[in-house]
């Protein structure tokens, strides 16, 4: 059974005391209503990481992640942030390969597989980003584009590896516009890349690897959204700063 997994990316949102006072609202609230069957993460911005990961240490189903790292594992890279730092503060996950990361910083696919094999050395788990812009959809070539993503940064790991990857399809049109894919384009998207893990590996590999569905998710659609066969979770950025809100996401299935 795959894992259900509801991640907010809190971007570069809250400052530290902001984020512990959100965060602390996400442990209190998951505590008495979150089901016990999904995993909730918060990615926060680096500056939190340990503290919010201190104030999860306690909980079954809640865990931090970081929003990026570095495929360098020390030295000089001025303002990077290593594996080993993350896996130091108690996060336990690791966003890899953000649209915003590769818009803004021009991460290439090539770079998100050295990342990815680091993360995992380093025993954090990738939540892998994919996603195609408005023109690759609009030109029909949306399942090319981000099959290939995959392929360039996913497809050289054993299947022992990959599936410790989770994969988060994140259409880039969708991300904070208040744009939702629909439920139904999702599943095409989802259904295109089971059927590329299935045919690169096997299904028994395709069928235990979560797919995330990540574009101005909310509490509003979500259960649209995760009532899909092969839509496993969510990738929440807007929604994952209202506590509330986050929540009801988890509760959504
Ligand atoms: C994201 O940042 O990964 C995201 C999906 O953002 P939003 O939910 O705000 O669209």
């Amino acid at each position: 059974m795959r894992k259900k997994i509801i991640a907010g990316n809190w971007k570069m949102n809250k400052n530290l005391e902001e984020g512990l006072a959100l965060a602390s609202e996400v442990v209190n609230i998951a505590k008495d209503e979150a089901p016990n069957d999904v995993t909730i993460v918060m990615c926060t911005p680096a500056i939190h990481l340990s503290q919010v990961s201190a104030m999860t240490a306690d909980s079954a189903n809640v865990f931090v992640g970081a929003q990026n790292m570095s495929e360098h594992e020390s030295g000089a890279y001025t303002g990077d942030l290593a594996a080993d730092m993350i896996t130091s503060t108690g996060a336990s996950y690791v966003i890899i390969g953000h649209s915003e990361r590769r818009e803004y910083h021009f991460e290439t696919n090539e770079q998100l597989a050295a990342r990815v094999k680091l993360a995992l050395a380093k025993g954090l788990t990738p939540l892998f980003c994919c996603g195609e812009s408005l023109e690759v959809r609009e030109a029909g070539n949306h399942v090319e584009f981000v099959t290939n993503q995959l392929k360039e940064s996913l497809y050289d790991f054993g299947a022992e590896d990959l599936k410790k990857v989770v994969i988060a399809y994140e259409p880039i049109w969708a991300i904070g516009t208040g744009v939702t894919a629909s439920a139904e384009q999702a599943q095409d998207m989802h259904k295109s890349i089971r059927a590329s893990l299935a045919s690169n590996y096997s299904d028994a590999v395709a069928a235990e690897i979560s797919i995330l569905y990540g574009g101005s998710m909310k509490p509003t659609n979500a259960q649209e959204l995760l009532g899909q066969p092969d839509v496993d979770g969510g990738l929440i950025g807007g929604a994952s700063l209202k506590s509330r809100d986050f929540i009801d996401i988890t509760k959504s299935y």
